[in-house]
């Protein structure tokens, strides 16, 4: 059943399973990034929810869409414009890649 709806999708669509393994990595990627940072410093993963290290600032939604907020920001916090380390950056777009190019393959040995 499930084989039937990847070949399906994958013959009408066959970019859209690589870009579901390239945004679940993009979020896996950010999981990366917060768990980087909080494990080590003996935070937990749920709370506080993600602020700013300068400011102090909740981040709303439009701040934590992976790869696009950092882009969109141009890798500074909106609020005071501290710069946002790109070690986040490079972490999302290599999970992101590794998410679409495991779906790829995976899509062609259907
Ligand atoms: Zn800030």
């Amino acid at each position: 059943m499930l084989a039937t709806v990847l070949t399906h999708i994958n013959t009408s669509a066959p970019w859209l399973i690589p870009l579901w393994g390239a945004i679940f990595g993009a979020v896996f990627g950010s999981f990366i990034n917060c768990a980087r940072t909080r494990i080590p410093a003996g935070q937990s993963l749920r709370h506080p929810p993600s602020q700013c290290d300068n400011c102090k600032r909740r981040l709303t939604f439009i701040d934590l869409i992976p790869i696009f907020s950092h882009l969109f920001l141009s890798g500074k916090c909106r609020t005071c414009g501290a710069q946002i380390g790109s070690i986040s950056l490079i972490i999302e777009v290599l999970c992101a890649s590794l998410g679409a190019s495991v779906l790829f393959c995976i899509t062609r040995l259907l």
